[in-house]
């Protein structure tokens, strides 16, 4: 198959800085869109890729999934897109469109497994797929989603991975009005978290072990805010609904299971690499669930974006160069970002 070379930032092995490199994309296929990307968002999993903390990376590595752009050409069976639209692109760039999940519209549950837009298996012309950290991409019309105009375009990029992260589970679950949900941690899911719970007409209180989020929490639309490290704070917590827990690392889950309700729920989008311990005692008083969410579909991918057009929901980014990538994984890596880099394609 016939390919181009687009220059992309990606890392030879787990401890290798980001640095220049270039990559192939195949040339469009009659149902392709390509996308000059104009700016892509970082997210934790992005760095617990290029650090193989789950143990499959495959490199070199360009990682990521939270990505706009302009079409720049199009297949000639598509009809979605025209030249110069808006598109945006997240984790999922293929599944096998036939499956029952694929059919209810959970791309990401496919039964035959689906394409990750980065370290996957390339179907069309082998190796891994190459994220977003790019110039271009080519992908399916099917996995692309149209982007609304956001007054900040940069700044709506997180919603393609952190957005529906969040925005799923909280459907899910029915968060809405009378409804008490908490977040935990406020980083680049959890913030977004805060803002679509809002929206949705819950009640939210946000979990954090940083004192400043504390004072910020309210800004973001939070009605209160928690020290978690904080013992006397977290004794006083009860009666939530659900608890979405975005925590990125290793961390005591059982402190939330004893603030829901009867029937509540811990919800799970963080990735920690090690085992996450449940006393029993802790789900079997109050008929408590604890489980977890992956992203969501595509079409579920679509009305999240024209929710949070509607309700003015954008992520609150720094905007960086792409000078500036290494500098920006080595604070997200530390945690100090409020709340996610968003890197400038055209910088
Ligand atoms: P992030 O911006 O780094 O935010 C993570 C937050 O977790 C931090 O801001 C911090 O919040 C809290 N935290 C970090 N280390 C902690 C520790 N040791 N103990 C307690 N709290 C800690 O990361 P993100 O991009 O939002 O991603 C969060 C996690 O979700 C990652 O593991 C990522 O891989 C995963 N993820 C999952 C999905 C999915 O589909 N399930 C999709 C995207 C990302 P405070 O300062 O407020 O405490
Ligand atoms: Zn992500």
């Amino acid at each position: 198959m016939e390919t181009l070379e687009t220059k992309a930032y990606g890392t030879e092995s787990a401890d290798a800085p980001i640095q220049d490199m270039n990559i192939k994309r195949r040339t469009v296929l009659e149902n392709d869109v390509e996308i000059e990307i104009l700016y892509c968002g970082i997210c934790h999993s992005d760095l617990h890729a290029l650090h193989n903390d789950w143990g499959a990376t495959v490199y070199p590595i360009v990682p990521g999934h939270e990505i706009v752009g302009k079409v720049t050409k199009i297949g000639e069976k598509v009809s979605k897109f025209k030249i110069g639209d808006l598109a945006a692109i997240g984790c999922i760039v293929d599944s096998c469109g036939h499956c029952t999940q694929c059919n209810h519209g959970e791309e990401q549950f496919c039964e035959e497994g689906w394409t990750l837009v980065f370290n996957a298996p390339d179907k069309h012309i082998g190796g891994v797929t190459y994220g977003g950290f790019s110039q271009t991409i080519v992908c399916d019309a099917d996995y692309v989603l149209k982007m609304p105009t956001f007054d900040d375009l940069a700044a709506a990029a997180p919603l393609l991975c952190a957005g529906i992260t969040v925005y799923s589970p909280l459907k899910h679950w029915q968060v809405g009005p009378g409804k008490k949900v908490g977040i935990v941690g406020i980083g680049g899911l959890g913030h977004m978290a805060v803002k679509i719970a809002k929206a949705m007409g819950a009640h939210v209180t946000v979990f954090t072990t940083s004192q400043d989020k504390m004072d910020d929490a309210k800004r973001l639309g939070a009605d209160e805010a928690v020290l978690s490290k904080d013992p006397e704070q977290m004794k006083a917590q009860s009666g939530f609904n659900m608890v979405l827990d975005t925590v990125s690392a290793k961390h005591d889950v059982n402190a939330y299971l004893n603030v829901l309700a009867v029937d509540g729920s811990l919800v799970l989008v963080g990735l920690p690499n090690e085992p996450l311990e449940v006393g029993a005692f802790n789900v079997v008083n109050g008929r408590k669930s604890f489980s977890g969410s992956n992203i969501g579909g595509i079409a579920e991918t679509q009305e999240m974006l024209e929710f949070c057009k509607t309700h003015n929901i954008t992520a609150d980014i720094e905007l960086i160069n792409t000078s500036e990538i290494n500098e920006a994984l080595d604070r997200l890596e530390k945690g100090d970002v409020k709340y996610r880099f968003v890197i400038d394609m055209n910088s």
